[in-house]
């Protein structure tokens, strides 16, 4: 119901206030080492406020104090996922972390994202999320998305990130259509609410989306996994991966915001990364492998709907690897579909 819900998101205004205080005011006594944690990310505390970043303290149950002092009750602390219980009573679920308020489209607040600082915790994850809750549901939810949802709906386009980090120094460089999910993977749920602001149709320009994901296996699999689920999707999406395993936000602390921007405009498409990916595998200096190679990427091809790019691909990447044309068709005739 509406008035739950009202209760819920309130809760959540006040939490965000609580924490920006503690983390910009003189309320906290370990305060400090969230703005160090960001200063060494690149980020000061104008750019804390204009994101909302906040700090929440390390003792057991300040924020629980203050809700119950603003007159919230148990069970709406618990119900926001802002409050844990023990034997011992309510407790802070979120503790001697940076906290960054994720916001829902139309801009109010419904759940944290929440980075471990302290070496002495290191036994506990680094990232804490909201977990499901009447107004969070984590599969829908991407962080920055009120901020970028004008430049998406208006350019139809879309730059998918990992982190909040990367969220928030990809806005500073100029790239302010970039959202990233909150602790899962990048799934059909986010797709759906992307394709809803780009006014995605069938026969329209094609939107886009660029993912950059950090340069490891986790970031390239789950990134990969959401083309499976979405054909037309697949044809739309651009990849942009930096060196080093960087991500947006190390890039733009050691390269600036030029080089944050460079990396999107030379995003290529996914099924290209896919390919390419693909093909380092393999050693084409020998028949064997450029053999292997056409083998192990023909199920890529065979996924490609779009009858008039299929043809260009085989075309292009029997160039690559170096096979005749005829061969690479011959194998993804062959080939199990279900591609990238
Ligand atoms: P670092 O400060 O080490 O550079 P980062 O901010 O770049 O870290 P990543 O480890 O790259 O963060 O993770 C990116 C995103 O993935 C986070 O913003 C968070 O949403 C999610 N994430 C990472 N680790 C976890 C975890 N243990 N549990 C839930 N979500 C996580
Ligand atoms: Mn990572
Ligand atoms: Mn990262
Ligand atoms: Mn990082």
């Amino acid at each position: 119901p509406a008035g739950r819900r009202m209760r819920l998101v309130e809760a959540h205004r006040v939490a965000e206030e609580f924490y920006l205080e503690r983390l910009i005011g003189d309320k906290g006594e370990h305060a400090r080492a969230g703005r160090d944690f960001l200063r060494a990310k690149g980020f000061n505390g104008t750019h804390a406020k204009h994101f909302g970043v906040g700090f929440a303290p390390r003792s057991g149950d300040a924020l629980v104090a203050h809700l119950q002092a603003k007159g919230f009750n148990p069970d709406e602390m618990m119900a926001s996922g802002l409050a844990g219980q023990s034997s011992r009573g309510l407790y802070d679920r979120f503790r001697g972390r940076v906290v960054w308020p994720i916001r829902d489209i139309t801009g109010d607040t419904v759940g944290f994202g929440a980075r471990r600082i302290f070496d002495d915790d290191r036994i506990e994850a680094k990232y804490l999320n909201t977990s499901e809750t009447p107004i969070y549901k984590k599969t829908h939810m991407l962080y920055g998305l009120d901020l970028a949802k004008k430049t998406i709906s208006r350019e139809r386009r879309a730059v998918v990130v990992e982190g909040y980090t990367d969220v928030m120094a990809a806005h500073l460089a100029g790239v302010d259509n970039a959202v990233a999910t909150c602790g899962t993977a990048f799934g059909v749920d986010h797709i759906k609410s992307l394709r809803r602001i780009m006014r995605d149709e069938a026969g329209g320009t094609p939107a886009r989306v660029t993912f950059t994901f950090d340069g490891d296996a986790a970031g390239q699999k789950a990134a990969m996994k959401a083309f499976e689920e979405d054909q037309r999707w697949a044809s739309q999406s651009f990849v942009a991966v930096a060196k080093d395993g960087m991500d947006p936000c190390d890039l733009r602390l050691r390269h600036g915001d030029e080089a944050v921007k460079t990396l999107i405009d030379d995003a290529v498409p996914m099924f290209e990364f896919a390919v390419r990916t693909t093909i380092s595998g393999f050693d084409l200096d020998h028949a064997e492998g450029r053999v292997s190679a056409m083998k192990a990427v023909a199920p890529i091809i065979a996924g490609i709907r779009d009858t008039t790019l299929r043809p260009e691909y085989v075309r292009t990447v029997a160039g690559w690897i170096g096979v005749e044309i005829e061969q690479l068709n011959a194998a993804v005739r062959t080939a199990p579909k279900g591609g990238t």
